[in-house]
């Protein structure tokens, strides 16, 4: 890819080996972009990038997700500073941050920002050439009518 992105990665207590696996699969395509975790899942993965021997990503960690990362991290879609999330939800599990997690979900949904909850979807939205494709221009979803 020659577009250099900023990814989100967040991913729940009992999802984390899945991110940690999910990172370490693709690490040749994350250490070319900026990365923006959440608390734990930021050190374990920079941990897992350690111990494989993978040069180190430019990677950020935010607060942890209970603590306010996911929101810190929606404030950044908001902003437009995020151009793809990764969010390995634990769906079978209550979450004592579940507003903060609807917020990011929500603010990637308003503004447009691909987000993928499994690991199909992040395969393939980390490995899409639309990317590097200057001729496809995403649309962006119309509010005129809600913001009058
Ligand atoms: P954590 O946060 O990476 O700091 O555990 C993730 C979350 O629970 O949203």
């Amino acid at each position: 890819m020659k577009k250099q992105l900023t990814i989100a990665l967040v991913a729940h207590d009992r999802r984390k080996n899945d991110m940690v696996n999910w990172a370490l699969s693709h690490s040749e395509i994350l250490i070319q972009h900026k990365l923006v975790c959440t608390g734990t899942t930021g050190s374990l993965i920079q941990q897992a990038f350690k111990d494989a021997g993978i040069e180190q990503a430019e990677l950020i960690c935010m607060h942890s997700g209970p603590m306010g990362g996911d929101a810190e991290i929606a404030a950044m879609v908001v902003r437009k500073e995020i151009n793809l999330a990764i969010f390995l939800i634990d769906d079978l599990n209550p979450q004592p941050h579940e507003a903060d997690i609807q917020m990011l979900l929500r603010q990637c949904r308003v503004h447009n920002v691909p987000i993928a909850c499994n690991q199909f979807s992040a395969d393939l939205m980390i490995t899409s050439e639309l990317w590097d494709n200057d001729s496809y221009v995403p649309k962006i979803p119309q509010y005129k009518d809600f913001i009058r």
